[in-house]
């Protein structure tokens, strides 16, 4: 079956996204867009999975993820097959932060959300900084959680695997890559087959429409997972 996703959105919790990036605010606007599969990936943080996994209930597939900054600058996307393995990871990246406190007023709010869009809480440090893991340490947690890493808009002139090493790690060369919605030249290495493109949305209005398919043999997370490890 074909399905439409998009799979790199940014919540509230992200500083650089708008406070009205909640959790029923996200999930609504997928299911207006008729999408078949989300991903919520916040920068460095998960805090509010739980909440989108829940409200999305069995009307939306939601594939927990994360957006990791690592030590080299390059970000990465880390998807799992359930919630609890994406805290788990969660919680390691959490000691990996540099102990900077966020100043909102510069770099946005870090809001932790509720199912029913209550404000219950905030990320005291400041999020959208690199971790200290290498992108091998990085993809050796990822994988010993069983889930699965993507590099990010990798066409991108910062924060991309080619900006910051400019090569793709071998171990992932077999995996899908994500590129950015405007890429109009595929970089080396790079074929229609291995490359899809998420909205990266910071606000409602940039989640996808349904334009980035996925073929798969049964609509589940793990599909999807299966589906992101085995481009070629
Ligand atoms: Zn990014
Ligand atoms: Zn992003």
């Amino acid at each position: 079956m074909n399905i439409a996703v998009d799979l790199h959105i940014h919540s509230a919790l992200s500083p650089c996204a708008d406070d009205d990036m909640t959790p029923n605010n996200i999930v609504n606007m997928a299911i207006l867009k008729k999408l078949d599969a989300i991903a919520v990936t916040d920068h460095n943080s998960c805090d509010n999975a739980e909440a989108i996994v829940k409200l999305a209930g069995s009307q939306l597939i939601v594939v927990p993820g994360m957006e990791v900054e690592t030590k080299e600058e390059v970000h990465v996307l880390c998807y799992f097959e359930d919630v609890d393995k994406l805290l788990d990871f969660g919680e390691l990246i959490r000691t990996k932060l540099p102990s900077v406190a966020n100043i909102p007023q510069i770099f946005g709010n870090q809001l932790i959300i509720d199912e029913n869009d209550q404000i219950i809480g905030e990320r005291e440090e400041l999020l959208i900084s690199s971790i200290d893991l290498s992108i091998d340490q990085t993809i050796d947690e990822v994988y010993s959680r069983g889930g699965v890493l993507v590099p990010a808009h990798i066409d991108r002139s910062s924060y991309s695997v080619i900006s910051q090493l400019g090569f793709i790690p071998e171990n992932l060369k077999n995996g899908m890559i994500e590129i950015s919605r405007d890429c109009n030249i595929l970089p080396l290495g790079c074929t229609a087959q291995n490359t899809f493109y998420s909205s990266d949305a910071h606000h409602l209005w940039d989640i996808l429409e349904r334009e980035t398919f996925f073929r798969i043999d049964k609509l589940s997370v793990l599909c999807i997972l299966r589906g992101l490890e085995k481009a070629k």
